[in-house]
């Protein structure tokens, strides 16, 4: 299963956002997009990787659609193939394409653990899956692109790993979205609604990603 193993720090600062890619890390003074943040003018500004980082120069129209699309698939760590066969499934049902296309996303296995408050980061949800901590309806789910559909039930599997029982137990301080009904003292979720567009809170314009794939 293909993944990005490169650092994690330089693509917020290529985004120019952070992302959030190192969990506890990313709130930490340690941050790297905070220490090299400088004000210009009105706004904070991070300079992009790369000898010409700083030299950020604006964007052409095709550069922003490209920039958000990179921005997304970075966030929910998804490789370019498997976004772009997300973007199909999207255009392809009813209602408005970019929507479609953030609720895939929202609805993966390894984003629902992240929502649950199980994980720091995407990136630590997918091991988790993958090291087979999760059931699906009772049933092992070591799959992070499986996507989840209302009325399934995500949970913890070995309430006893030491780990699990110390991941549960920090499930009480973090807020679930409102499409996941969250049991946080036997990690377990279940999934009463579809996620809409306002459950969202990652700041993405997922009209710029339709655009770039439409063309
Ligand atoms: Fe991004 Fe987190 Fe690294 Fe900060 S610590 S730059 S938010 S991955």
């Amino acid at each position: 299963m293909a993944r990005y193993t490169g650092p994690s720090c330089k693509l917020c600062r290529r985004e120019g956002v952070k992302l959030y890619l190192k969990g506890e890390r990313c709130t930490s003074d340690k941050c790297a997009f905070n220490r090299r943040k400088k004000t210009e003018g009105k706004s904070e500004v991070v300079a992009a990787p790369g000898q010409h980082g700083a030299a950020r120069k604006k964007l052409t129209e095709y550069g922003m659609q490209l920039r958000e699309k990179q921005k997304a698939k970075r966030y929910y760590g998804v490789l370019e193939k498997q976004f772009k066969s997300y973007y199909t499934k999207a255009d392809n049902q009813e209602g408005i394409a970019g929507e479609n296309l953030l609720r895939l996303l929202e609805r993966r296995l390894d984003n629902v653990v992240f929502r649950m408050g199980l994980a720091a980061s995407h990136k630590e949800a997918r091991q988790l899956v993958l090291h087979g901590h999760f059931t699906l309806n009772g049933h092992k789910a070591n799959i992070p692109s499986i996507l989840v559909k209302v009325g399934d039930v995500v949970a913890v599997k070995d309430t006893e790993s030491t780990k699990i029982k110390g991941l549960v137990e920090a499930m009480s301080d973090k807020v679930a979205p409102k499409w996941l009904e969250v049991d946080t003292n036997a990690g377990v979720a279940k999934v009463i609604a579809m996620p809409e567009r306002d459950d969202i809170d990652f700041a993405i314009n997922e009209q710029l990603i339709i655009e770039l794939y439409s063309k």
